[in-house]
């Protein structure tokens, strides 16, 4: 069973190409800013504590999202995606003791490479049409300050592992997609 992380920097690509590897590997998505985003829309009373968070570009605190993958964990049957988790190496270290709890482990990180540049440029580019609220300048670059101090390490924590798998993130939708199947069909 393939449970498989998608890792890069905010406007990496991670949601395009996490569409095209559930349906090729028939694998459950889970992104927790979507999930975090419906708390939000649905006015829950976790969405309202986590809404200026979110608008700010800060991680919410590891306890809500934790949760939310142990359930996603608990009741999945055909093997995950992690799409925008884990966002620093103690949720990386909790989602290793959650699938090793339900006897599994994970496959690989897999981390999508794109240059600054380019990601501000694409998040702008999205800010136009997304409608969401950290899809804006200030927001966009304190993002890419949490992803850097925060998130960054935890391609070296499974780097560690011997499960860091690089693709380059920037070019055709399709050619970053093959190539990477094409990893995750070596392993
Ligand atoms: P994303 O859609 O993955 O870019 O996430 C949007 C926002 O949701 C982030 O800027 C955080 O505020 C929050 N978020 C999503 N995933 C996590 C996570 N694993 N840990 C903490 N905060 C998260």
């Amino acid at each position: 069973m393939l449970n498989i992380i998608l890792f890069g920097a905010p406007g990496a690509g991670k949601g395009t190409q996490s569409d095209l590897l559930v349906k090729k590997y028939n694998l459950t998505h889970i992104s927790t800013g979507d999930l975090l985003r419906k708390e939000i829309a649905d006015g829950t009373p976790l969405g309202l504590r986590i809404k200026d968070i979110m608008a700010s570009g800060n991680l919410v605190s590891d306890d809500i999202v934790v949760e939310m993958i142990d359930k996603a964990i608990a009741n999945d049957t055909n093997g995950i995606l992690f799409d925008g988790f884990p966002r620093n190496v103690a949720q990386a270290r909790t989602l290793d003791e959650l699938l090793a709890k339900h006897g599994r482990s994970l496959t690989c990180l897999v981390s999508l490479d794109v240059p600054r540049e380019e990601l501000i440029r694409r998040m702008l580019e999205r800010a136009k049409t997304s409608g969401r609220s950290d899809d804006n300048e200030t927001t966009i670059k304190n993002r890419l300050v949490e992803y850097e101090n925060k998130t960054l390490p935890v391609a070296n924590y499974y780097e560690q592992q011997g499960k860091h798998i690089k693709i380059n993130g920037f070019g055709r939708i399709e050619e970053i997609s093959a190539n990477i199947i094409d990893a995750i069909d070596k392993l």
